[in-house]
């Protein structure tokens, strides 16, 4: 493992790339200009074309999650708010390895099929980091508000955003937009069990993996 790096604090690893020779990539986080948040992908490995394979996750990050570069930062991603959004980040960083070289990325739309109830569900930015979720043509329809609340709690919870006013509504603490974030999430919200179990698993892994040497937590 080369010469140790002080990229900051580590906050996800993906321990093999699939797309990328099996190299592990993790992301980092470092306070910058105004306490914004920095992020990195770096990996340790010295194989041909890794920088390449950074460059593509890190703009795969950008399109997907609406990060910009970081005020101060040469080199990192952040949000416009400079907030961390860790949870959110996490799960871009995660999302943005599973993309293949080369493949065709794109921010996903705030709109998210449920399959099981046969109806869309979507979401609308309602100002100063607040959405709202509905289907179209649903109101005052118990099943269909039913399932709406309990996507908006998963959003609530995946997103670490705060509960609205009213049923179906959230919002982002920093009072920004994040129609990136909510997109990239909502499909998730669907079925919160599941991705609360990954994140477990994923997190669980982190630990097993960490090289001995990440030790300036
Ligand atoms: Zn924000």
């Amino acid at each position: 493992m080369g010469r140790l790096l002080d990229l900051g604090e580590r906050v996800e690893l993906v321990s093999m790339d699939p797309h990328f020779h099996d190299i592990s990539i993790s992301l980092y986080r470092e306070t910058g200009e105004g306490g914004a948040s920095g992020y990195l992908a770096h990996s340790y490995s010295g194989k041909d074309g890794v920088a390449e394979r950074l460059d593509f996750v890190m703009r795969a990050m950008a399109v997907m999650g609406g990060m910009v570069p970081a005020p101060g930062q040469p080199g990192r991603l952040a949000f416009a708010c400079g907030e961390e959004h860790r949870a959110a980040v996490k799960r871009l960083f995660l999302e943005a390895c599973k993309k293949a070289p080369g493949s065709k990325v794109a921010a996903l739309p705030m709109s998210i099929y449920d399959r099981k109830n046969d109806f869309t569900i979507d979401a609308t930015a309602t100002g100063s980091g607040g959405y709202r979720l509905a289907v179209a043509g649903g109101e005052g329809d118990d099943k269909v508000a039913r399932r709406v609340d309990g996507v908006t709690r998963g959003l609530i919870k995946l997103a670490e955003m705060e509960p609205g006013a009213e049923l179906g509504e959230a919002r982002f603490a920093c009072g920004t937009t994040h129609d990136e974030l909510v997109g990239l999430l909502l499909g998730r919200a669907l079925n919160v069990r599941a991705a609360m179990r990954e994140a477990e698993a994923a997190a669980a892994r982190g630990v097993l993996a960490a090289p001995s040497a990440q030790q300036q937590t």
